[in-house]
């Protein structure tokens, strides 16, 4: 489903508000980070009774996002899949949340659901920061972002647009926010790892 462009531009300003209000600073981004310093609480599938799991199951195989009677914002969430499917379903239940969509156990309209889809995979690897990492393939965005293939070429295509659109523009306020966010060296991690892998050899 496609939004009116408005739809996405102001889905990316929210984006670079979270990772700027959780003072996220590094890759990969972690949906557990972000849900915890929403004041959102998590609750896995396999810390249910085996009737609680069955009945959060029936919701959705993935996870979604309640307020129960004390107002408190609870995500539910499937905890069997990879770490990246897990983490994407977080930051979906953490777009419904921020989106004020309203509680996604509920069931949510079509729009709401591709804005909260959008929300995660843009947060996830927004092309400014896939920029910093000068990625050569979709390969090299699923290595750095932790996040599915199937995600990763979509970042990889997503990140290309952005940057053929960016030989003619300026950044966006929001994708200025999110580069002073990760002002670090770009190959941080890669350089850390191989120091290490050193320090071994010699020692
Ligand atoms: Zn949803």
């Amino acid at each position: 489903m496609r939004l009116p462009d408005e739809n996405y531009e102001f889905i990316k300003g929210e984006a670079a508000h979270i990772l700027k209000t959780c003072r996220i600073r590094s890759i990969p981004i972690n949906g557990f980070e972000i849900a915890i310093k929403c004041g959102i609480l998590l609750r896995p599938y396999s810390a249910l009774s085996d009737r609680q799991r069955e009945a959060v199951t029936r919701i959705s195989s993935d996870g979604f996002f309640i307020e129960d009677k004390h107002g408190r914002s609870i995500i539910y969430y499937n905890d069997a899949p990879s770490f990246e499917r897990i983490n994407m379903t977080i930051l979906h239940e953490v777009g419904h949340y921020i989106l004020d969509h309203g509680i996604s156990a509920n069931g949510n309209t079509d729009v709401e659901e591709a804005e909260a889809k959008f929300f995660a995979k843009y947060i996830l690897a927004p092309p400014p920061l896939v920029d910093r990492i000068h990625p050569t393939s979709a390969r090299d965005i699923m290595d750095w972002f932790c996040i599915s293939w199937e995600a990763s070429v979509y970042a990889f295509d997503n990140y290309n647009k952005w940057k053929r659109r960016h030989m003619y523009h300026d950044v966006e306020e929001y994708e200025r926010i999110i580069l002073n966010l990760f002002i670090t060296k770009t190959n941080h991690i890669r350089k850390r790892l191989s120091a290490y892998s050193k320090h071994l050899i010699h020692a």
